[in-house]
């Protein structure tokens, strides 16, 4: 379509002769869960991880009232923030970092610390972001094999290599909703040399409720080659917000603190993660709501012959039959013609599942009545 100005866009930039870094155009965009169906007014969503009670009403009023100061640039420093995350979890806020979403300080650890000719050692079923910030780097990600849809310490370790800079470990993994504990994480740091930056990715953390589950936050502690990532898109009910921490050793929140940019994250957001973090009786009512239903939906999906990996987290990865008519593809199918959105999990090399978030009561029960009728083989939409 010609612009305004008259003048046509080029049809085809393949042969331009700017090109980026060597490694980028291998980088297979991150798949982001669909929010809309066609000719379906509110779908319903359960494909993204997000909380089922939403975000505190405390910390959506404080968001509201930053609106007031929008002309101000933010804190550069999220300082009341890192306070607040620091209190709240008794950390050292001086070794706290903010992102926009933890991603942004995913893809950080991997811009400062990633070069052409460096690994990352990850899990095959591990967080997408994981290889795509490694690729963008310049690196290259290696995939070390699963147990039952579970990292195992051993496989990781021994894909490491003179080359292997940062591993990471999503613990709870998202999609697969299983952990590995303390012990083996202990395990597994302790197998890496210590010129290996270990990445322990506790976006679910909040939701586990497993005595021989941590986080992270002793082994930053007591050493200098772990780093833990935090998010508030979960528990806290604030993706749309993108707001992210870190709990770093001193030298790495000065590499990051370098690389970041001076106001990542916005003003609304580091007032809206304070309150957050005070509205503890809402983020308690998110954890037991998601304890409640994702073992009502474990179970009455067990009841349809349908069955999921262990989680600890706020989703299932659901596994399908291959045959055609009853397999993943067709259930999804099926889910959206009643509209509702779970995952696909192609991308994810988990063709045959399908991974379900936990949500308000209304969306597990309509799930699991739409369940019920594809696996009754019905196939009109109902
Ligand atoms: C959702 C998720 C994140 C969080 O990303 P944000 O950028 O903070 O929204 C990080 N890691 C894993 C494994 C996740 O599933």
């Amino acid at each position: 379509m010609p612009s305004r100005c008259g003048c046509r866009p080029r049809a085809d930039n393949s042969v331009s002769p700017i090109k980026p870094k060597p490694g980028i155009l291998n980088v297979k965009p991150y798949e982001v869960g669909v929010s809309k169906l066609a000719g379906i007014e509110n779908a319903c969503k359960l494909s993204s991880n997000e909380s089922a009670l939403g975000p505190s009403p405390k910390a959506a009023a404080a968001y509201q009232a930053a609106a007031e100061k929008l002309h101000r640039y933010p804190d550069g420093a999220s300082s009341d923030l890192r306070a607040a995350i620091a209190a709240h979890y008794g950390l050292a806020a001086d070794r706290i970092i903010c992102g926009n979403g933890s991603d942004e300080l995913l893809h950080l650890l991997c811009q400062a610390y990633i070069g052409p000719g460096d690994e990352m050692v990850y899990s095959a079923h591990g967080f997408s972001i994981y290889p795509i910030a490694t690729l963008a780097a310049g690196g290259k990600p290696v995939a070390a094999p699963e147990r039952n849809h579970t990292a195992q310490v051993d496989a990781l370790l021994a894909c490491v290599t003179p080359a292997t800079r940062i591993l990471f470990l999503a613990n709870p993994n998202n999609p697969t909703g299983t952990y590995v504990s303390a012990t083996e994480v202990r395990r597994l740091r302790a197998g890496l040399r210590d010129d290996i930056l270990l990445v322990l990715d506790a976006a679910y953390a909040e939701f586990v409720r497993c005595n021989d589950y941590e986080a992270g936050i002793e082994m930053v502690s007591t050493h200098d080659n772990v780093v833990m990532t935090r998010t508030y898109s979960k528990i806290y009910g604030l993706a749309a917000l993108r707001l992210g921490w870190a709990y770093c050793p001193a030298h790495i929140i000065d590499v990051l603190n370098r690389v970041r940019g001076p106001f990542n994250v916005s003003l609304p957001a580091q007032a809206a993660g304070i309150a957050a973090l005070q509205d503890t009786a809402f983020t308690q009512a998110a954890i037991d709501h998601n304890e409640k239903w994702r073992g009502w939906l474990e179970e009455e999906l067990r009841k349809l012959g349908l069955f999921s990996d262990p989680s600890v987290a706020n989703f299932l990865l659901v596994s399908f039959p291959a045959e055609p008519g009853r397999n993943a593809a067709a259930a999804d199918d099926f889910l959206r013609r009643n509209g509702m959105i779970v995952r696909r999990m192609e991308g994810y090399g988990l063709p045959q599942c399908l991974r379900v978030t936990v949500g308000t009561e209304a969306e597990n029960r309509d799930f699991i009545r739409i369940m019920t009728e594809f696996t009754q083989g019905k196939t009109h939409a109902g």
